[in-house]
């Protein structure tokens, strides 16, 4: 089996979005700690919460799906299962097309992502609005999101200006609070018109029988207030056991994404017709879509995830190469492990991957759901050579591996790595290192120096 080439994690980010990209990630990253430090301010308060988290979402998985689904049918909500992400979209497809709609929105939502969602329904002739500014953002641009959080975390305010003037939503105004009101009008429109809703799960309750929908915008509610059916679809890893425990999670999630203390709206949806002008039908879809496997594998932990972003804010690499580097839907250290692995039969297309990690662990000291990152990318790099992945740079670092192996070898060369500084090896612009190179600048070679001074200090 082969993997893609590279080349897309050398490919250069305009150096502001570099620059607007690493500063919005270490504000976010700053933010965290500043907001756990106030809540928590006692010792180990905050590990304490994150390890509680991590213990809450280890208790048997299957026993609380299945208290999930009575208490949701209990509450008149349709609960179906899909294996793959075909299954799903052929589920969502046969609902609309029951209900004749053809106007869907949807509330921003990782798991329809992951099953191309959109995609799929416009080539059916649905077009679902995405009503989170972020994701309407790179819609209209045809883009996939660049943060699990903060999905045009790469755009800037003029090009989404001048986006929105291309798509009729508004004339050019960079102006941000501008930005907004104009996504709020073209958006209210869109409530108005909506048959069916679609949404993700931030959590499903199981003794309770409702999911909770986290949100900053308010959108979900004006989404609901419209539409008459409501289509959920979630991970069945997204269950925990009651409302009780939600507030573990509830604590942590908007603190570790954003700072915020908690995220401006947490919706509860115990079934249809529960609130005024809610939708009359609601229907929850449990997707496995691989997360089977991962469950009875080495990388279950992985499946705890909150969809939080902080380890991507964290993360070095992130912040230097941007979330489409990653190629699949979920970037950074948390899609090093998880995108291999959903992606089955394909595992080697993204078995590079791995290798985009300095193993730092700084992922793993802010992840809420205290989830071994750097543990797991070093086992999917061992899973990657059992399956025998072939990995476009393996050869070069095979050599580098055994020179620096091999102390002879390795005294020998020093002396002409000297030659870097004289030749023209920045100009290289095939194979491994030329594409490498396209994005970066080799440093000069200052070294040499240690043996001898460790030979008289030493
Ligand atoms: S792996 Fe941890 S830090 Fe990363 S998104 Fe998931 S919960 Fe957040």
């Amino acid at each position: 089996m082969s993997v893609q080439p590279i080349d897309q994690f050398c490919k250069e980010l305009k150096p502001e979005i570099k620059e607007a990209l690493t500063k919005a990630s270490i504000g976010s990253t700053v933010a965290r700690q500043q907001s756990l430090d106030q809540a928590y301010p006692e010792p180990g308060k905050a590990l304490h919460l994150r390890e509680l988290a991590n213990a809450i979402k280890s208790v048997n998985l299957a026993d609380n799906l299945e208290k999930a689904v009575s208490s949701l049918e209990r509450n008149n909500v349709k609960v179906l299962f899909a294996k793959d992400a075909d299954e799903a979209r052929k589920i969502i497809l046969d609902i609309i097309k029951k209900k004749n709609a053809k106007n869907v929105v949807k509330v921003k939502s990782m798991t329809t992502e992951e099953i191309e969602l959109n995609a799929f329904l416009g080539k059916h002739g649905i077009n679902a609005v995405e009503t989170d500014l972020g994701e309407l953002i790179i819609q209209i641009d045809h883009e996939r999101p660049s943060h699990i959080v903060k999905p045009a975390i790469h755009r800037k305010r003029d090009d989404i200006a001048a986006s929105f003037q291309k798509h009729g939503i508004a004339d050019y105004d960079e102006e941000p609070t501008h930005i907004t009101l104009n996504a709020r009008k073209y958006l209210r429109k869109k409530y108005f018109e909506a048959e069916v809703v679609i949404s993700g799960a931030n959590y499903v309750l199981a003794k309770e029988g409702a999911i909770v929908l986290a949100t900053n915008e308010g959108n979900a509610r004006f989404s609901m207030a419209g539409a008459k059916t409501h289509i959920a679809i979630a991970g069945f890893e997204k269950v925990i056991p009651s409302a009780r425990e939600l507030s573990v999670f509830l604590n942590l999630l908007g603190r570790s994404a954003t700072g915020q203390h908690t995220t401006v709206y947490t919706d509860f949806v115990a079934g249809p017709g529960k609130a005024k002008n809610s939708p009359e039908e609601m229907y929850l879809i449990f997707m496995d879509n691989g997360r089977s496997d991962i469950l009875a594998s080495r990388f279950a932990e992985i499946l705890k995830c909150l969809r939080c972003g902080a380890c991507m804010n964290r993360c070095p690499v992130f912040r230097l190469v941007g979330g489409h580097a990653y190629r699949a839907v979920y970037p950074g250290p948390l899609g090093i492990v998880l995108s291999p692995l959903l992606a089955g039969e394909e595992f080697c297309k993204y078995a590079d991957l791995p290798k985009a990690c300095s193993l730092c662990g700084g992922c793993a000291e802010v992840c809420p759901a205290k989830i071994p990152l750097p543990s797991l990318i070093v086992q999917m790099r061992d899973e990657a050579k059992r399956r025998h992945c072939k990995i476009p740079n393996d050869v070069g670092f095979k050599a580098w591996s055994f020179i620096a192996t091999t102390p002879r070898l390795w005294k020998f060369g020093i002396p002409f790595n000297r030659l870097a500084n004289y030749l023209p090896i920045d100009k290289l612009r095939f194979g491994t290192l030329g594409r490498w190179l396209k994005a970066r600048k080799l440093p000069k070679f200052k070294g040499g120096e240690f043996r001898k001074w460790f030979k008289k200090n030493g």
